[in-house]
């Protein structure tokens, strides 16, 4: 049987009548505006921003396709990518019957947003690597898994997944597979982006929160079929993204540039970060990373990760994800920042000789 997305889409959406809004029902070049009960007089701010944003975002989907070398229907703007992985799970999966197909340790958002929505999450964990176990995930495919999410580069983990068995995924399962692409420009991979016209069950998403900087504007891509973005805008919120982050992200894409710079600092400074950790004692192994953050494990987390808490240093302690026992999370930060954590770690090491 084949990819069939019709009979992939739960009835309830297919058979609704979206919430039509007043600026989706108009769209010329009127210059007086009194269908929407705005604010006439202006705002309580001073900032101008009175009108109801684009509800479909056409400029940024403009710019991004192309960033991206594809057509503007082919996306669909989130309210950050969390919005786009909760969307895609209502589209897709029955609550109480239908389930999702996760891979372990990985973003916690596929899961939770799965058991907000009564939706079962079947666990097929990472394998030798962290990479894909493809025969695992195949066995976990029927009868009630609707989508798999696979995260490349991988978070906590930080590696990407081989492309082979990302597209194997793909190929073999008839239903909807979700690839969070969040760290893609900080990898040495391709965006599976190219893949969507090949595979219409494909969806990549993407973020503005991680290389683009902007995690304060909550704004997220997904990519996919046609038909899929249309569900997607059928059911999302009528004005999901606010014209202020419309406005800013506009920006970004205007000086893509400016990203990439930032892009390569980043790496710069994660490889001498992951040196430095490397030399400690305290450290018993460091990740390869295809991310903005590395995958330390070391020799005592909770006891490591009290003491930078203690020092004013935040890193994430992973330790209780599958297959990261002693692991921290930490991401890349300035030449500064690094400088004060490595500092840190050496007083650290300098503490345990004098305890008892
Ligand atoms: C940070 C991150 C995101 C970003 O989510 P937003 O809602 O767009 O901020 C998505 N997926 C993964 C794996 C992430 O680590």
């Amino acid at each position: 049987m084949a990819f069939d997305l019709e009979s992939l889409v739960r009835d309830n959406i297919k058979d609704l009548v979206p919430y039509s809004s007043a600026r989706s029902e108009y769209s010329g070049g009127a210059k007086i505006f009194l269908d929407a009960n705005e604010n006439a007089y202006g705002s309580a701010s001073g900032a101008p921003y009175s009108r109801y944003p684009d509800p479909v975002q056409s400029e940024i989907k403009q710019l991004l396709a192309r960033e991206n070398a594809i057509s503007p229907e082919h996306i669909f703007i989130a309210n950050g990518s969390d919005e786009a992985i909760d969307l895609l799970i209502r589209i897709f999966c029955r609550p109480g019957i239908d389930g999702i197909i996760t891979c372990p340790p990985t973003y916690g958002m596929y899961a939770v947003a799965a058991q907000i929505n009564e939706v079962a999450v079947k666990r097929v964990g990472l394998i030798d690597g962290f990479q894909l176990d493809t025969r695992g995930i195949q066995a976990a495919f029927e009868p009630t898994a609707k989508m798999v999410f696979l995260c490349s580069p991988n978070n906590p983990t930080g590696n990407l997944l081989e492309t082979d068995a990302l597209l194997q995924v793909v190929k073999r399962f008839k239903g909807i597979v979700v690839i969070d692409e969040a760290y893609i420009h900080y990898a040495n991979g391709m965006s599976m982006i190219g893949e969507i016209g090949n595979h219409p069950n494909l969806i990549v998403l993407q973020t503005f929160s991680k290389a683009w900087g902007l995690a304060g504007l909550r704004v997220g891509a997904a990519f996919a079929s046609e038909p899929i973005v249309r569900l997607l805008n059928k059911i999302k919120l009528p004005y999901n993204v606010s014209s202020a982050a419309q406005l800013l992200i506009i920006e970004a894409l205007q000086n893509s540039e400016g990203m990439r710079k930032r892009v390569a600092r980043t790496i710069d400074e994660r490889v001498k970060l992951a040196a430095a950790l490397c030399r400690f004692s305290a450290v018993e192994r460091v990740h390869p990373s295809d991310a903005n953050f590395l995958l330390v494990q070391v020799v005592n987390s909770f006891d490591l990760y009290n003491f930078l808490l203690a020092s004013g240093v935040v890193v994430r302690d992973r330790s209780n994800a599958s297959m990261c026992d002693g692991c921290l999370r930490i991401t890349v930060g300035t030449p500064k920042e690094n400088e004060i954590l490595i500092q840190k770690i050496e007083e650290y090491e300098a503490s345990l000789i004098h305890r008892p």
